[in-house]
């Protein structure tokens, strides 16, 4: 099988909450879309990685993914060793992406960071023919950078208003997460599931509004764009 977008994060469930909408958006257009986990997740505070397997596959198929796999990688460990960078490597040219989504590379917690150096060296190991891997060179057209915090200038977003109560039910799908038992409700690192989801939504319309749509996501490229149509360009300036 072969994707045409891959997009590759720290966490189950980090996918969800950065770009779910506009995999979803994609897979609605008739793309095949995958999702690369590097980690089980196995550090959160609560669930254990069975259940949270259960919860990403149940999260694919909501947003209509083709593929997703898990790396293996230790949680709250995500190097860019040349081990790890080998095995992404290895997967990317398994199912040869023309996009890649990778996490943005400022971040407070140390994995998304490593998740976003490991991920862009893995697409360009992956083209190079002289590496102990399988199958032919192959190298990702584009690299692009998801982020869920406001504090960036994003190059571009996506209209997922069609798509937000989709991506919504995907991310509540990992109830160990946001909707925790009785035992575990006391703890003080207990996210709250409304809290959750309001932030979800102000961050969502946050990005939407800036492009004049309800929700939208946000995406970072480090090259320029290039446009043949400045007639056709969409989002009114006053
Ligand atoms: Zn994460």
């Amino acid at each position: 099988m072969t994707l045409d977008i891959l997009a590759v994060a720290a966490h189950p469930d980090d996918v969800e909450l950065t770009c779910g909408g506009s995999l979803l958006k994609m897979a609605e257009k008739g793309y095949q879309t995958g999702i690369l986990d590097l980690t089980a997740g196995e550090m959160g505070t609560r669930g254990t990685p069975e259940t949270r397997a259960k919860e990403a596959a149940e999260a694919a198929t909501i947003l209509k993914v083709s593929w997703r796999g898990n790396l293996g990688i230790p949680d709250s460990d995500v190097q860019p060793s040349r081990e790890n960078k080998l095995k992404l490597a290895q997967k990317i040219r398994e199912f040869r992406p023309r996009t890649v989504i990778i996490p943005y590379w400022e971040a407070r917690h140390p994995d998304h960071y490593h998740a976003s150096a490991l991920g862009y060296e893995a697409c360009f190991l992956a083209g190079l023919k002289q590496l102990p891997l399988d199958g032919e060179p192959y190298r990702p057209f584009k690299i692009l950078y998801a982020a869920s915090f406001e504090g960036m200038q994003p190059t571009f977003i996506v209209d997922v208003t069609e798509q937000y109560e989709t991506r919504r039910r995907a991310i509540l799908a990992y109830g160990s997460q946001f909707r925790p038992t009785k035992a575990t409700e006391k703890q003080k690192v207990y996210l709250a599931i409304d809290e959750l989801d309001s932030k979800m939504d102000l961050l969502a319309r946050h990005f939407g509004q800036m492009i004049g749509a309800k929700y939208g996501e946000p995406f970072l490229q480090k090259e320029l764009m290039a446009v043949e149509d400045i007639v056709a360009l969409p989002v009114r300036s006053i």
